[in-house]
């Protein structure tokens, strides 16, 4: 079967498709509804789980798909096929999908959710120190302006490329991306307190996965990297054990944000790490599966104005409509070679994952 069929136009087929294919294969389907958001034409919004497999199993490879909203035309195409494809399950293992965690910014093409909140930087202690980004407090006019006119854009890129002259793209790029709790209205903003799609997982977590010794859990992002290549950042600290047991199942090709081989910044408070931290005792492998789609640059790009649009500007009008299918175009490759090149990827890597499970 052609991968392509697996992915979807939008959120709301997205999780038709997705329960579609979780119903054929026999896994029991579970909702987190959202209650206080909707999507763009009305559409009621939700977490679904996909659970497949033996209800005590012991170990669990979880699949989780739009974490970033928008990038979850990606995860959610590869849940959906590899229900579809059928995955051959070992002994004492199930399979757990949890389907779109950030409804809003799927449905909305947006990388946050509702409180504007970037949920890979939202798995902090609110209530205690939280990181300090002064890179990001000194161009925080820069990446957001209240304007985003030709001459807006070209004004406030010069700034943002003087600041990587004087500082190096290395810099440039954490204080940009690498999570910043002072700018409410700002980009890779990582919130004031626990977001609805935090508070769902770590019901998740609670709910199904804390049974588990075993979990291997597998995040899909898109943004980074060379087009259509899945690059395996791994979470857990290089020295740890769970590093060696992600390099024995997924390869030497792994990559740290922290030892700085990744192409993403080194983050506090994302996902991944917030649920491993609500499962004490599992032995937990956590790998984020980063595609690449556009140039980091552009990226950005389409994630100011984003940013510009729901704070400043019309959702219905021409500018607004071109800003959302920009922003569709940079975090999903929309063609059938990327599905493919992504898709066969992502089998592979669910494939060690239950090997690594069973060994
Ligand atoms: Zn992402």
């Amino acid at each position: 079967m052609n991968p392509s069929t697996h992915f979807a136009r939008d959120y709301a087929e997205a999780r038709g498709k997705f329960r579609d294919a979780a119903r054929d294969a026999g896994a029991r389907l579970f909702t987190y509804a959202h209650d206080d958001a909707k999507g763009p034409g009305g559409e009621a919004l939700s977490t679904d789980l996909a659970w497949l497999g033996p209800s005590e199993a012991s170990r669990l490879l979880v699949t989780i798909s739009a974490t970033h909203g928008a990038e979850g035309f990606c995860g959610s195409g590869v849940q959906t096929g590899s229900l579809r494809t059928g995955l051959t399950l070992p002994p004492d293992t199930a399979l757990v999908a949890i389907h779109a965690i950030n409804p809003y910014g799927f449905a909305w093409i947006r990388r946050v959710t509702e409180e504007n909140v970037d949920l890979n930087r939202n798995f902090v202690a609110h209530d205690g120190a939280l990181p300090r980004n002064e890179g990001y407090d000194e161009l925080a006019e820069a990446l957001c302006p209240a304007e985003w006119s030709e001459a807006a854009q070209r004004r406030t890129r010069a700034i943002l490329a003087d600041y990587g002259k004087r500082h190096g793209a290395a810099l440039l790029q954490r204080a940009i991306t690498g999570g910043q709790y002072t700018h409410a209205d700002g980009i890779f903003y990582g919130g004031a307190a626990a977001t609805w799609s935090r508070r769902t997982a770590l019901a998740i977590a609670r709910e199904h996965l804390a049974r588990a010794r075993k979990l291997a859990v597998i995040d899909y992002h898109t943004g980074l990297g060379p087009y259509g290549h899945g690059e395996k950042i791994i979470i857990h600290p290089p020295a740890s054990a769970g590093f060696a047991r992600a390099r024995d199942w997924y390869g030497d090709n792994i990559t740290s944000t922290s030892l700085g081989t990744s192409k993403s910044a080194d983050v506090v408070g994302d996902l991944l790490s917030g649920v491993e931290a609500a499962l004490p005792g599992a032995e937990f492998t956590g790998m984020a599966l980063e595609y690449g789609v556009l140039p980091v640059d552009e990226t950005i790009d389409a994630v100011r104005a984003d940013n510009w649009l729901h704070h400043h500007g019309a959702l219905d009008s021409q500018q607004g409509r071109d800003i959302k299918a920009r922003m569709r175009a940079t975090f999903y490759g929309d063609v059938d070679e990327w599905k493919q090149l992504i898709f066969e990827q992502a089998l592979d890597a669910q494939r060690r994952a239950l090997s690594g499970l069973a060994g």
